[in-house]
Parts: C-alpha cells; sequence; structure tokens
C-alpha cells in the first residue's frame, strides 16, 4: 500500500516481510537517490490483542499535533531528573501550538509528538463511564498570539500508574544518549521491531491506562522548562481501552502488545 502524504511529502509503503515485491522494491531504492528507511512493525490480529495484558499505544506521526513545555503547559520538576527532564509532573491543561489543530479535524482522538493522548468530548465521556482505571482528564487548550487559550472540545488522558522498570529482554529500545538517572533517552532501531517485555511481577498491579518509567525520544533541557523538549515514556493500555477506540470508530493508531517474560 503506497500512501502519498502531500503535507509531509513522503510515501509509505507497507508490505509484508514475505511478500515477493518486497525484494524488488528495496532493490529498486538502493539506486534511487532520495532519502528512504525501512521500518520493521509487528502487526497483530484483534484477537491478539483483545488476548494482550498490555498494548503499547502509537499514533500516526503525519498526523501528531504539538503541545507541550514550549506551548505553555506547566509542569512540576521537583522530582524531574534535572539533566534530562524525565519525571516532569504536568500541572496544566495540555497547551496546543494552533499551526498543527487542523490535524484534529475528522478526528475522535490523537497524540501530541510527545505521546500525550488526546481524545475527543464524546469519546473521553465513554471512557469515564466504562470504569477503565488508572486515568484522569485534563483540558486541551490551543494558544493563540493575541487572543490568549481557547478551549477546545478535547480532553487529554493522563495515566496515574508508572510501570517498574521493563525487563531488559525488551528489544527495539536503546539508550543513545544515557543520561545518568538511567530514565531516558530510549529510542527504537527503524529496522528491529519495538518489543516491550515485563516480567509477570510487574503487571502484577496493572491498571487500564499506564505509562512506562522509562522515557524516550528527543531532549533538549537547560533548566528552562518554557523552552524545553522533554523526553516521555511510552503509554500503555488494556485491551478494554483499546476496544473503547475501536467501537469509536479511531483510526490511525498501532496497538503492540508486550510481552510477558518469566524472570530479569
Ligand atoms: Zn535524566
Amino acid at each position: 500500500m503506497a500512501v502519498l502524504d502531500a503535507e509531509a511529502n513522503l510515501t509509505t509503503v507497507t508490505l509484508d516481510e514475505r511478500d515477493e515485491r518486497l525484494p524488488v522494491l528495496l532493490d529498486l531504492l538502493k539506486g534511487y537517490d532520495n532519502d528512504w528507511v525501512e521500518r520493521r512493525q509487528d502487526r497483530f490480529t484483534d484477537e491478539e490483542l483483545e488476548a494482550a495484558r498490555l498494548l503499547i499505544v502509537s499514533y500516526d506521526v503525519n498526523a501528531e499535533v504539538y503541545g507541550g513545555p514550549r506551548q505553555g503547559t506547566t509542569y512540576d520538576m521537583s522530582e524531574a531528573c534535572k539533566r534530562c527532564g524525565a519525571g516532569a509532573r504536568q500541572t496544566s491543561a495540555m497547551i496546543l501550538d494552533v499551526e498543527y489543530l487542523h490535524r484534529l479535524e475528522g478526528r475522535r482522538a490523537a497524540m501530541t509528538f510527545k505521546d500525550d493522548l488526546l481524545v475527543d468530548e464524546k469519546l473521553a465521556g465513554a471512557l469515564a463511564e466504562s470504569g477503565a482505571t488508572g486515568l484522569s482528564f485534563r483540558g486541551v487548550f490551543a494558544a493563540f498570539d493575541r487572543r490568549g487559550h481557547i478551549q477546545l472540545p478535547w480532553r487529554q488522558v493522563c495515566a496515574t500508574h508508572t510501570l517498574p522498570p521493563m525487563s531488559p529482554r525488551s528489544t527495539g529500545v536503546y539508550p543513545y544518549k544515557p543520561c545518568p538517572c538511567g530514565r531516558s533517552s530510549f529510542t527504537g532501531k527503524e529496522e528491529v521491531p519495538t518489543r516491550l517485555a515485563y516480567r509477570a511481577a510487574d503487571v502484577a498491579d496493572i491498571r487500564d491506562v499506564n505509562v512506562s518509567w522509562e522515557w524516550g525520544g528527543e531532549v533538549r533541557f537547560d533548566g528552562d522548562v518554557s523552552d524545553a523538549l522533554f523526553p516521555c515514556p511510552w503509554f500503555l493500555v488494556t485491551p478494554k481501552v483499546w476496544r473503547i477506540f475501536q467501537d469509536a470508530g479511531v483510526t490511525g493508531f498501532d496497538w503492540n502488545p508486550i510481552r510477558v517474560v518469566d524472570a530479569s
């Protein structure tokens, strides 16, 4: 399947690794001047997702919105790492950059580029009524230069529970600029599928909505929160939450089961 995203000037081709067109395409790309990346990801059936202990939530990077410290969202840094900001605790509504608001149009759920989960009011209501555990809601605002902050008919879904550190048997997760706190900066390798592993004891006390102890992604932090680019944790939910999103017709998300391992 080829998807031309005019805005991102990007074409995505998704093929099964057993597809006989794949080696032909890779050969063609090797003689091609423009940049390209090969990314390997697992795909799961609905039955496999339904049977998972937890699902890692990820979102289409071409539909992400921008929000966070640089847009005016505030954070309590008292328990955060002074070097990378891991552990920053959000204390205000989520403030979004107005330039990307059009990406929310026609959608019922989205994520910021730092994996903050946003849902429309109706989906927030469905989540609240479902009795799902481990979540709280915050308001979502757009920051306009002159008119100030305007509230949007969206809610941020916040996790109240942090999982224990994951098992070292996780793959596709590497510290690329290790911070002394040990909590960031993890990233993936495009050619290795991300497979998070947790010990059985680590997932004995989960909620329906959780975040990982580890924080991944780009970091830029010199002590000034308003100019910071914080890392962010992985967002993990039970199949119950996935089902609510499915029933609401939400698209653009990938759901990736964790692996539960016996030891280490
Ligand atoms: Zn740190």
